[in-house]
């Protein structure tokens, strides 16, 4: 490894730089056509490829390679095979074929599949993804790939992801050629997601079944400190988890992700990285890597990585903004305003179209980042609320309101905004005008969609506005294809989208409950606080229409992980329900016991040299943490009931309300008693780490 950055830059990465050395220039010309227009592989290129890529992987230090994918579980997956193939004089040669690089058949029957494998035939294939690098992997050839099963249905995230890329691209380039641009090839989207999380002391998480089991704290008192004095956010990075960033930034650049930004962020314990963004099939297995490093890391540093969505009751949670924007094969964003008048008509029709797809699509929008985890930040005033809206800032507003209104527009010229005339300001991404309370903001030449949780797969949320926003697309392009006069077609349908959809747009406060009801009562706009309220709505009629007519999924798709969304939801609140159980049982209540064990003690100690000493302080203790230990015993009784009686739930939904009505509830009742007890218990009969400790562990 080189001593700079530049010199080990994606040094396990299968990329175009060692595709051009290791390759013929037949061969490199053919995967390159691949790569860049999708062209079927002939399987004799394939082979080369393979044995390249072998060959490579081996010189690296590799022994064995795996597809790699990302089924419905939510984290990515791997079945390794070696190289190796016995030969004829009983040693070995290092061997990898053009049909093992392409397709691989893993048993799949222990993946989620929702029903849409039957169970005798278990088996699913995984297709490579030659878009997306190969990269090595702790010894492992890794080879990002598609999963599905022997009927064709997507098994994962990526299979839907590529589709909603190519939905978009195709819908984009017909409007693109409306306007007259011949060279394009195609349109892509592009992401760069910040990732939030937190580290604390493994030493301490250890010690917290409940961090073991579920990635968050179920139990904890507020500690005297928390993230009221605003010192963390952006605060000095402390040596240890500056060397662990350092550490991270480096394995992330061997594989060739584009670590770029990090820093403190609001709760104490918590950070972020960003990466420059990429084109989004990319940035999605990017960032899955880069959640599994980031957890790697840590361990050789003694800290553990949490991304789970709310670890912590109290401080802020974290998430993942997507920002997310729509990029021509020749390079121009179609989410930034031009330098000409024509450009800027595009733009304004591309933002309309991203404008219309977030108001007619809000429910897929927020069923795509709805996971337990998350529920617990949206619409908790730290994160945006669950309801979707979009912020422009005053200049673009101004810009819509005169166009909707056939009125000057100020900041221009004084006359009537004449698409295709008027020259647009150019939109500076101006960090003090950031409404930060907004699900999804334009930021100048981009969208930021904020709702994802930290441990989400950004595949999720891209797929859905892909496909929503391909969907307005094909709407203005059979209109605009149609039309006698393009320029008053073009300026009647912004004028349209604009009064149409401008419910959707809200440039004001998102955490204010005053908003919610707006929202709501007079705008008529989707609330779905949890994930039992909106994951059942991926399955409505409209959805359906939509997502099937672009061939993102079949109807099977979507009832298979509709099914399976809200398993992942109850089993993971079940878990949860029986860590607790778990804990208040065989820890809190045995710990705050054992305390009460020593006051009474203490009690019939003094007793015993006076009938009259005052046990004043020991009494009141003594009976309060009675009482709560009765509490405790009761709440965890009732909470453990609730968890049986889910049995009775007739199929998933009906589950998935009861845990939304009932468990949910119970949980947080054991929780504020145990929490009760834990203010009043000394620290030494408390079985497990502090909410202090955890915080401001790392030092
Ligand atoms: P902030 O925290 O102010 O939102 P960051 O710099 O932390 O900003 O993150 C911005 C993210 O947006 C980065 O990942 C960056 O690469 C990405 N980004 C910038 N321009 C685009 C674009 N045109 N399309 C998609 N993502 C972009
Ligand atoms: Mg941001």
């Amino acid at each position: 490894m080189g001593t700079t950055v530049s010199d080990y830059f994606g040094c396990l990465v299968f990329d175009d730089r060692e595709m051009k050395a290791n390759l013929s220039a037949s061969v490199y010309a053919s995967l390159r056509k691949t790569i860049d227009e999708g062209a079927k592989l002939d399987l004799s290129v394939a082979n080369t490829v393979a044995s390249a890529m072998k060959d490579w992987a081996v010189a690296h230090g590799a022994t064995h390679f795996t597809h790699w994918f990302q089924p419905l579980t939510g984290i990515t997956a791997e079945k390794h095979d070696s190289f190796i193939s016995p030969a004829p004089d009983g040693g070995v040669i290092m061997d990898f074929s053009g049909k093992e690089l392409i397709k691989g058949e893993p048993d799949a029957s222990s993946f989620p599949s929702g029903g849409l494998r039957a169970t005798f035939e278990a088996r699913g294939y995984t297709a490579w993804d030659p878009t997306s690098y190969a990269f090595i992997k702790e010894k492992t050839l890794c080879i990002p790939t598609a999963f599905c099963s022997y009927g064709g249905e997507a098994l994962d995230k990526k299979t839907p992801l590529l589709r909603s890329m190519e939905a978009l691209s195709r819908q984009a380039m017909r409007v693109l050629k409306l306007f007259g641009n011949e060279d394009v090839k195609c349109v892509r989207t592009s992401v760069g997601p910040e990732q939030e999380y937190f580290l604390i002391p493994k030493e301490l998480y250890e010690k917290r079944k409940d961090l073991i089991y579920t990635g968050r704290t179920l139990f904890g008192a507020k500690p005297p400190k928390g993230q009221e004095m605003d010192d963390h956010y952006f605060g000095v990075i402390k040596t240890r988890v500056a060397s662990y960033m350092a550490d991270l930034n480096e394995e992330l650049w061997k594989l060739g992700i584009l670590a770029k930004t990090e820093h403190n962020e609001v709760a104490p314990a918590q950070h972020e990285l960003a990466p420059i963004y990429s084109t989004t099939n990319i940035a999605a297995d990017h960032n899955q890597l880069t959640m599994e490093i980031m957890q790697k890391v840590a361990a050789r540093h003694g800290l553990v990585c949490l991304l789970h969505e709310k670890p912590f009751a109290g401080v802020n949670g974290s998430g993942k903004h997507n920002n997310w924007s729509i990029a021509t094969d020749t390079g121009v964003n179609l989410l930034s305003p031009g330098e000409t008048p024509y450009e800027n008509a595009q733009f304004l029709l591309f933002l309309c179209a991203v404008i219309k797809a977030v108001d007619d699509y809000q429910d897929l929008l927020r069923l795509s980042v709805a996971t337990a985890g998350n529920d617990h930040r949206l619409g908790a005033n730290e994160a945006p609320p669950a309801v979707v809206s979009i912020f422009l800032g005053d200049e673009l507003q101004a810009i819509l309101d005169a166009i909707e209104k056939d009125v000057p527009y100020a900041g221009i010229k004084k006359k009537t905004m004449k698409l295709g005339v008027d020259v647009l300001p150019r939109f500076a991404r101006d960090n003090t005008d950031r409404n930060r309370t907004s699900p999804f903001a334009f930021t100048g030449n981009k969208f930021e969609f904020r709702m994802l949780g930290s441990s989400n797969s950004i595949s999720c949320a891209n797929i859905m506005l892909n496909a929503a926003v391909a969907e307005s697309l094909k709407i203005y392009a059979d209109r605009l294809e149609g039309a006698e006069d393009f320029e008053s077609a073009l300026h009647a349908m912004i004028k349209k989208t604009i009064k149409d959809h401008k419910r959707i747009i809200f440039n004001g406060n998102g955490y204010d409950d005053v908003w919610i009801k707006e929202a709501t009562e007079v705008r008529g706009l989707c609330n779905y606080p949890t994930t039992p309220d909106c994951m059942p709505h991926l399955l409505d009629e409209k959805n359906v229409a939509m997502l099937t007519s672009h061939k993102v999924f079949t109807t099977a798709e979507l009832e298979s992980r509709c099914e399976i969304m809200l398993e992942n939801y109850c089993k993971t609140v079940i878990i949860e329900a029986n860590t607790m159980v778990d804990m208040a049982r065989k820890q809190i209540l045995p710990g705050v016991e054992g305390y009460c064990a020593e006051l009474a003690g203490t009690i019939s100690a003094k007793r015993a040299v006076s009938d009259t000493i005052a046990c004043g302080y020991e009494t009141g203790l003594l009976s309060k943490l009675s009482m709560l230990t009765d509490q405790i015993a009761l709440k965890t009784d009732e909470l453990e009931s609730a968890v049986v009686k889910l049995k009775e739930a007739s199929d998933v939904i009906g589950e998935s309300y009861a845990i939304r009505d009932t468990v949910l509830s119970k949980m947080a009742a054991l929780r504020a008693v145990a929490d009760e007890a834990e203010t009043m218990t000394a620290e030494k009969y408390w079985p497990f780490p502090t909410y202090g400790e955890l915080l401001f562990g790392v030092r």
